[in-house]
């Protein structure tokens, strides 16, 4: 069993796209009502928008924060700060800006909100690094984490590209000595690995992916939230000491050191090692880093940030000073060869490296150059799944012909009128996940199912009131819907097209004698939303089983059983398609339907009636009806 502390650090985190406009709304929710803006240097124009937003609140503005919040600084912010009486500062920019406002907080107690410009992290962390008389010292307390954080992509996406890609890589740095961090925990753990996901995704994606930003905007709040709440190693302090002893440049020295420390702590972090390499898609971590900021176009040597190679062996000794935990040993000699390597530029050597780790890798970087973005994005993250899948059930060479032969002959069952392949997919629960994922995401909306192997393109035009059935055999079913927008305000004129099975669980395109479509057809709603038309009780029935995927089935001891159910695919303009089916209730196979689609909410009553129908038709005997209301969402 794993023994770990975890603390939560209490911090209020707004993120999407457009947030900024949130910051008025987010001061009165603390209780605040007077704020002192600090914009960053280049961000004036950000923080003249922030004033404008926060109307009567804004109070006053300062906007010269530094690097490595220098104290005279933030006396003179402290001064303005008191002038106005605010009891709030809301700070736009990056880390140097973040600073300023933790050291005023600090000193006053009034309350943060931070709109982060950067993904330095340092807004989700109760840490403040200060510089007085040339020396920098770092308190961690809990006065010193802000309040509120707005994550505004938009914001962000400001940024200049270059600046993205060291910010970034700072980003993962935390990410990654986090993993390896003497107070790691499974919770940031979790965090760790979605951070160093969605940074590498949005630097690969930086060119060409819209969602990129927001990828490495996402990965630096986690990445930041790691930093917070866990020790940092070797890397941050080599950072630390290159900064603060020999002046340089934060974020960009980050993105040098990082694959060198990394390969330094390899050989006794394997396990981290190989976490941050799976979530990289590669096989060894530091090389693979070191090959995202060389494909991103990020500095690579301490030499080109201005660092002399005199300086290299005060460097090292500067950097084992004062001892700290980290998983390799430090020795001056140590770091004194990874300083030398992170100086000249050099790629870290590879940590060993399986030749089945090795294939994957290289298979990954044949889909490198996908243009489309998406279409990289999955084939890149498909390839270490399959291989994966390989490899933890150690397939033999039979298996994976029998596999193939399968796919095969899935793919020769396929016809006009059958879909092995979508059945296969329903069968595996796949077309359901994609539904969840794709069309459910508006609760206030009738939930949507999937569409299922049955539904024929253009069925026949018919006119309110019809009977679908055309007089086939079965329990009538009297049909009375409405289709209403989420406001529950009618939708006229909108497409509804409809398909079942027959009274023995058949749908017309599996019943060759029958001559043209039958128990399925295309009608519209009329001024009031309404739907009225005739059928028979739709009946439980099993998916076609004569092929592969019944043979799965059978081979897993499954049924091939569908819950008795009528399909609807509704089209309105200016609104959602809905593609769903209701269930009957009391229906059987509710419980196990064979492709995963019975939602709770779509089973409803086919409740059983006597005498004539609503139309005034005359039936002898039971029929059924089923009064619904469909809501769909508008576009847009
Ligand atoms: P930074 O805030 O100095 O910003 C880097 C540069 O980018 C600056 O010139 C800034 O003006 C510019 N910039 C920022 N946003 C911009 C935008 N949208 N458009 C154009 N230019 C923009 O540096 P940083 O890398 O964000 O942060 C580094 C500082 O933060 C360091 O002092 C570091 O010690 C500190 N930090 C502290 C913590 C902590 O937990 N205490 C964590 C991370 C970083």
């Amino acid at each position: 069993m794993e023994e770990f502390t975890y603390t939560a650090q209490p911090a209020r985190i707004v993120f999407g796209s457009g947030t900024l406009e949130r910051v008025a709304d987010e001061v009165t929710r603390l209780g605040r009502s007077r704020v002192l803006v600090l914009a960053g240097e280049h961000l004036r124009a950000v923080g003249d928008r922030v004033e404008k937003i926060l109307g009567p609140l804004a109070a006053g503005r300062f906007d010269g924060a530094a690097m490595h919040t220098p104290v005279e600084v933030t006396d003179e912010a402290l001064a303005v700060l008191r002038e106005t009486g605010a009891d709030c500062v809301v700070a736009v920019g990056g880390g140097s800006t973040t600073g300023l406002a933790k050291a005023l907080a600090f000193r006053t107690g009034v309350d943060q909100v931070v709109l982060p410009t950067t993904y330095a992290g340092s807004e989700v962390t109760p840490v403040l690094g200060e510089t007085g008389n040339g020396v920098k010292t770092t308190r961690s307390d809990p006065a010193i984490l802000p309040e509120t954080v707005i994550y505004d992509v938009e914001l962000s996406a400001e940024l200049p590209r270059a600046l993205a890609v060291t910010s970034a890589v700072n980003a993962l740095a935390h990410a990654v000595e986090a993993l390896y961090s003497a107070d790691a925990n499974p919770v940031v753990d979790g965090m760790a690995l979605d951070a160093i996901r969605h940074l590498a995704r949005g630097l690969r994606g930086l060119d060409a992916d819209p969602d990129a930003r927001a990828d490495l905007l996402r990965g630096a709040w986690l990445a930041g939230t790691c930093l917070g709440a866990v020790g940092m190693g070797l890397h941050h302090k080599l950072c630390h000491t290159l900064g603060g002893s020999f002046g340089l440049p934060h974020a960009p020295t980050h993105t040098v050191v990082l694959p060198h420390a990394m390969a330094y702590n390899s050989a006794a972090a394997p396990e981290a090692m190989r976490r941050v390499a799976e979530a990289l898609g590669a096989a060894d971590a530091p090389t693979a880093v070191f090959d995202l900021v060389v494909e991103a176009g990020g500095p690579t040597s301490l030499r080109e940030l201005g660092l002399a190679e005199a300086d290299l062996d005060r460097a090292a000794g500067l950097a084992v000073a004062r001892p700290y935990p980290n998983p390799a040993p430090l020795t001056r000699e140590g770091l004194a060869g990874l300083l030398h390597r992170a100086w000249a530029g050099e790629r870290p050597a590879g940590g060993a490296v399986s030749p089945i780790e090795a294939l994957t890798a290289q298979v990954v970087a044949t889909f490198a150059g996908t243009e489309d973005a998406r279409l990289r994005r999955l084939l890149t993250d498909l390839v270490p799944r399959l291989h994966a899948f390989a490899v933890d059930n150690d397939l033999t060479q039979a298996e994976w012909q029998q596999g193939i032969d399968f796919l095969t002959r899935t793919g020769q069952a396929c016809s006009d009128t059958r879909q092995e392949f979508v059945l296969l997919s329903d069968t595996l629960g796949l077309s359901s996940v994609v539904d969840v994922l794709d069309n459910s995401r508006t609760p206030d909306t009738t939930p949507s199912a999937v569409l299922g192997p049955f539904y024929v393109e253009g069925p026949p035009e018919l006119p309110q009131g019809a009977d679908v059935s055309a007089g086939l055999p079965g329990t009538p079913l009297y049909v009375d819907v409405t289709v209403t927008d989420t406001e529950d305000r009618p939708v006229a004129d909108a497409v509804v097209d409809v398909w079942q099975s027959n009274e023995d669980g058949f749908y017309d395109v599996q019943l060759p004698d029958l001559d043209g479509p039958v128990l399925r057809g295309r009608l519209r709603t009329d001024a009031g939303g309404r739907l009225r038309f005739r059928s028979i009780l739709p009946s439980e029935y099993p998916i076609p089983d004569d092929g592969p995927v019944g043979a799965m089935l059978r081979a897993a001891g499954r049924h091939p059983y569908r819950a008795p159910h009528l399909h609807f695919m509704i089209d309105a303009p200016g609104h959602r398609r809905l593609i769903t089916q209701l269930f009957v209730r009391g229906g059987r196979y509710l419980d196990s339907d064979a492709v995963f689609g019975v939602k709770e909410d779509l089973v409803v009553d086919f409740a059983s009636r006597t005498g004539p129908t609503p139309d005034g038709a005359p039936v002898a005997g039971e029929w059924r009806e089923l009064r619904y209301t469909f809501r769909i969402a508008t576009t847009g």
